[in-house]
């Protein structure tokens, strides 16, 4: 046992050497364009809280209400007593949102992706995966026998090649598996290629829409939506632009969803999900399909900000996504610069090894629909003066 921790001390040592050590700002407020962080008020630019959702009032009475007239906890995965009406409202809503038959809950996207695929594929199918891939489709694939192939990052030339190795090598079936938007650069997935490229060999197409679902695409269906396209099996999540909370889900065909509900593990042997949380969810589809209004603010402001930082000296990676990193390549500048904005008011989170690759580090900021163009304004001078105190920018 001493051994034992006194090894697991020397990497915590080693991890804080490098500069790579994460630390956790408790936060005193609900979640919002604004939040306090001991006793300041900060203007917050890293939550994943695209349309503002994450404290919005009806959202919030949903819960409230649920909670009045279906109780806090299920206490029993689904199958056996943990399906109350309103888990099936919201797997019908979220099926007909997205565009699918059907649609399975989990407690987290996280774990419908440990999910996917283990039922649907064995040892004579293949993964090919985009070499981005969240943690989780990569720890999905682990827990499944199909062969995997993997290609770089939307390189379409790669992922034909490795259609191409996946049909020589003689698999039955193959799954092209792919986020609708890389989470640490804001890249859309060219889907309308991959889709393309899926139907000429046959293959079948899942995509994680985590960072879209609710304000890409015609009335915030996603990636899929905006390339125009449809995905075999698609997953997501309720923990981020559609409330914010917890929960996540896989939506596809019937078959597909029914086979989920006999085999995947983590919904047979995980708890579902609390009432105010699902009825808080159906309350948040409606809020995203009359959502025009919230998601042109989102875009005006991720349009706002860009140009605010290039024109202050910035080097940001092109896009269209309201993720908008501002790259610094190194752990110890990225978080010096984090240090110096929450100083002068501005949350931000330093991104490094091993959330993106070495001498990659950046600072993601992240636009959503209700931050003012005054707090953009406030933010912007910040950025330049923590640039300019920390050397990065001029
Ligand atoms: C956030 C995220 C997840 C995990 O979702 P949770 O519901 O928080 O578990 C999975 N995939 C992608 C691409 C994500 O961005």
């Amino acid at each position: 046992m001493t051994n034992f921790l006194t090894d697991i001390q020397s990497r915590l040592d080693g991890i804080k050497s490098e500069g790579l050590w994460k630390t956790e700002r408790e936060i005193t407020s609900p979640q919002g364009g604004h939040i306090s962080v001991g006793g300041r008020d900060m203007i917050n630019l890293c939550a994943n809280n695209y349309l503002g959702l994450a404290n919005h009032p009806a959202l919030v009475a949903a819960a409230k209400t649920a909670l009045d007239e279906q109780g806090f906890g299920m206490a029993s995965v689904r199958f056996i007593c943990g399906t109350q009406d309103l888990h099936r409202q919201l797997e019908e809503r979220l099926a007909r949102f997205l565009g699918q038959d059907d649609t399975i809950l989990f407690a987290a996207c996280f774990d419908a992706n440990a999910a996917v695929f283990e039922p649907l594929l064995d040892a004579q199918d293949a993964i090919i995966s985009d070499a981005l891939n969240h943690a989780s489709i990569i720890d999905g694939i682990r827990l499944c026998k199909a062969k995997r192939y993997r290609y770089a990052n939307a390189d379409m030339t790669d992922l034909e090649a490795q259609l191409r190795a996946a049909r020589d090598d003689g698999a039955r079936h193959i799954m092209i598996a792919t986020d609708g938007v890389f989470s640490m650069d804001g890249y859309l997935a060219p889907l309308d290629k991959i889709r393309a490229l899926a139907d000429k060999y046959d293959a079948l197409l899942m995509v994680d829409d985590c960072h879209a679902t609710g304000f890409m695409g015609p009335k915030g269906a996603g990636t899929p939506a905006h390339f125009g396209i449809k995905p075999d099996v698609l997953t997501g999540t309720l923990g981020k632009a559609m409330g914010g909370a917890i929960g996540g889900y896989i939506a596809g065909p019937q078959p597909v969803i029914d086979l989920m509900r006999q085999r995947a593990r983590p919904y047979l042997f995980s708890n579902a999900l609390p009432p105010a949380v699902v009825a808080a969810g159906i309350a948040a589809i409606e809020l995203v399909e009359n959502g025009d209004a919230l998601r042109k603010q989102l875009f005006e402001n991720a349009a706002y900000w860009r140009a605010g930082l290039a024109d202050a000296g910035f080097d940001l990676l092109e896009g269209e996504h309201p993720i908008i990193p501002v790259m610094l390549y190194d752990a110890e500048k990225a978080q010096a610069l984090a240090a110096r904005l929450f100083e002068l008011g501005v949350y931000v989170s330093g991104f490094f090894f091993p959330v993106v690759p070495k001498g990659r580090a950046r600072i993601r900021t992240q636009m959503n629909a209700a931050l003012t163009r005054d707090d953009l304004d406030s933010a912007l001078a910040a950025f330049r003066q923590a640039g300019k105190d920390t050397g990065v920018i001029a």
